[in-house]
């Protein structure tokens, strides 16, 4: 049987990628944070002056851009930029950059090209929707907004990132709203995908709800 494609998608903060990591593992699959992708793209454009609008200028940078991940890090241009990535000017920044067709569609080629073997958990927006409408699972993941802040508030402090609560709801709000809202690729619940509200489950909880799902089915 070939390896399998198991998609995560949901709204910003509701665990994807700690639960796509661990369900990866668990299953001995190679886990891939389409999320990263967009975010060093936006991190380069930032550091060339390219304004996250112009659609133009963008498509030119991601049609260059060397990514490589792996290992659970991220190199751009060969430098690793894992943990540039997750700062706020960046996460303030992405959904303008990810919702250019341009820059979608380069991302959109390069998540089928890592994903051509299968044996790969990919979390993000459009993976079951639009990047891998035949994936063999897809999950969606939600959970309450406060919730969701507050867990990305306690995953940046670990990080060394300080930022303020209502800063990081402001932020997850906003993502969502401009990630739902855009033309391409919306983030919307995929066709067939298994909905799971972590609200008030723990990681270990949704990891084993996942792997028992990908198991049985
Ligand atoms: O997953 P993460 O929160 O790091 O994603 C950062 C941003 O990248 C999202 O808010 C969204 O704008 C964009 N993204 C996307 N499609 C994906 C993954 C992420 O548009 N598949």
């Amino acid at each position: 049987m070939a390896l399998p494609v198991i998609t995560i998608d949901g709204p910003a903060g509701a665990g994807k990628s700690t639960v796509a990591k661990r369900v990866a593992t668990s299953l001995g699959l190679t886990y891939l944070d389409t999320g990263a992708m967009y975010r060093a793209v936006t991190l380069l454009a930032q550091r060339t002056g390219v304004d996250v609008n112009d659609d133009l200028l963008l498509k030119r940078l991601a049609e260059d851009i060397s990514l490589k991940l792996t290992g659970g890090r991220v190199y751009l241009n060969g430098e690793d930029v894992s943990e540039d990535i997750r700062k706020p000017e960046v996460s303030d920044k992405v959904s303008f950059v990810a919702r250019q067709r341009s820059v979608r569609e380069i991302m959109t080629k390069l998540q089928r090209e890592m994903a051509s073997n299968g044996g790969v958990v990919l979390d993000g927006r459009d993976m079951g929707s639009v990047v891998f409408p035949s994936a063999d699972y897809k999950i969606f993941l939600t959970a309450s907004v406060e919730e969701r802040a507050r867990r990305r508030h306690a995953e940046l402090e670990q990080k060394g990132i300080i930022v303020s609560f209502d800063e990081v709801k402001h932020n997850i709000i906003a993502r969502d709203k401009i990630d739902s809202e855009r033309e391409v690729a919306p983030l919307r619940v995929p066709e067939g995908a298994y909905i799971l509200d972590t609200t008030g489950l723990t990681i270990d909880e949704v990891v084993q709800e996942i792997v028992r799902k990908c198991r049985i089915d």
